[in-house]
């Protein structure tokens, strides 16, 4: 997947350390990173997600490591497609999209079935994550 940069180069997206305050490392982040400039934009579709994060941190973290992927769905498909290949193809992280959209499905199935509102709610806003990078 890419996009242009306004350097005229073309962004790729990858998965890349984002660190926070000089201590903390967010791992994982889908970002546009321009091969030209060496310009990085957060994917438009986690950037509310990293916001929130970067919000719950608050002023004067400590330093640490966080595994975004563990955090988010869809950074973490792509950090799954990223085991198979190491450049992200759009058709490749569509299917794979679908599998863990096709996943949660199943899960939400069967928290209905038994009636568990908490693991409903919560797969809910894991199926969430995967729909928002539509909405760009
Ligand atoms: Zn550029």
């Amino acid at each position: 997947m890419s996009k242009h940069c306004s350097c005229g180069s073309v962004m790729k997206l990858m998965l890349r350390t984002v660190i926070f305050a000089k201590k903390v490392n967010i791992n994982n982040v889908p970002v546009y990173n321009c091969e030209g400039c060496g310009r990085n934009d957060v994917f438009p579709g986690v950037k509310e997600d990293v916001g929130k994060l970067v919000g719950q941190l608050g002023a004067a973290p400590i330093a640490k490591s966080i595994s975004f992927d563990e955090m988010h769905e869809w950074a973490s498909v792509l950090s799954q497609a990223k085991l198979r290949s190491e450049s992200l193809q759009e058709t490749m992280i569509a299917s794979a999209t679908e599998e863990r959209i096709n996943e949660l499905l199943d899960l939400l199935l069967l928290a209905t079935s038994i009636g568990d509102d908490v693991w409903k709610m919560e797969i809910e806003s894991r199926l969430s994550q995967l729909s928002a990078q539509y909405i760009l």
